[in-house]
């Protein structure tokens, strides 16, 4: 309200108006200045938004848990099948592949290992390397597959003189084979030996061409020795080839031993 002082003439007109309306108009006008309303209202909008939000990134996040838990599941299944394959090739890469007996590279690293274990535990190592006598010949004679079937005979009827943990044979290569024996001396070299040329010919192969026999024959160099760390086992080798050699120009179907 204008104070009479300010602009007396609008304070006339406001009283006028103010004296000529009715006691109930004046009370509405009162209300309607005085009175308050306090609306108490939840926009819900926002929550819902956020719920929503909340809802889609739960539902990726679950949707991720169990995509990579899948992922996990397979990777595992994957790997433990290429830990098998691993081990079946390299099992196979030691095999050979005619006589199923170990071959050349599970020999030279048999021959390395066993080398290095009698050094350290001061064991006598012996080492043959057996070769078929006039081969040629009975290949010649009987056929290249029988003469397949013959090398089979011969790894299996080694093979099954070899009882004891440690020993080891393997096909060294064409007709040759190489057996490694740990911890037996000079003496039991030889009864090792002897039997194995016993049961060869005692296999009764024909192989008429041989003028050694009317059977199949072998012929072994055995050098028997503690290993020391001086010498490698490629030494080791060396000799059995030479005794080897010796044992054919001997006369074959025998063995050459040396100990060292
Ligand atoms: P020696 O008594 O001096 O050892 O005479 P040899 O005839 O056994 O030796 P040589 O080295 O002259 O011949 C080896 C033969 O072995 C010739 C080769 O055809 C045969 N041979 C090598 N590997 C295999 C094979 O996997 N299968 C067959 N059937 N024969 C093989
Ligand atoms: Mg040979
Ligand atoms: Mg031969």
């Amino acid at each position: 309200m204008p104070e009479p002082a300010d602009d007396p003439i609008l304070f006339q007109i406001v009283e006028k108006a103010v004296h000529s309306m009715t006691p109930d108009k004046k009370k509405q006008i009162f209300q309607n200045w005085m009175t308050l309303n306090y609306e108490q209202g939840v926009d819900y909008t926002l929550l819902w938004r956020i719920l929503a939000v909340l809802g889609i990134i739960g539902f990726f996040a679950v949707y991720r848990h169990i995509s990579v838990n899948r992922y996990n599941i397979k990777l595992g299944r994957l790997n433990r099948e290429l830990v098998a394959a691993n081990k079946k090739l390299a099992t196979i890469s030691y095999l050979d592949g005619l006589t199923g007996i170990s071959n050349r590279r599970k020999f030279d690293s048999v021959l390395e290992d066993e080398w290095k274990r009698c050094e350290r535990n001061n064991l006598t190592l012996t080492l043959m390397l057996m070769d078929i006598d006039h081969f040629k010949r009975f290949n010649d004679r009987y056929g290249h597959l029988h003469g397949d079937d013959c090398l089979k005979t011969v790894a299996t009827c080694v093979e099954s003189l070899l009882r004891r943990p440690g020993d080891f044979v393997a096909r060294y290569g064409g007709e040759e084979f190489g057996i490694v024996v740990p911890g037996i001396d000079a003496s039991g070299a030889e009864i090792l030996a002897q039997k194995i040329l016993d049961q060869i010919l005692a296999l009764k192969i024909a192989n008429q061409g041989s003028d050694v026999s009317a059977y199949l024959t072998v012929s072994i160099g055995v050098i028997s020795t503690v290993p020391t760390r001086s010498l490698p086992a490629k030494w080791f080798l060396n000799k059995a080839d030479q005794l080897l050699y010796r044992a054919k120009e001997n006369g074959r179907n025998q063995y050459r031993l040396e100990t060292l």
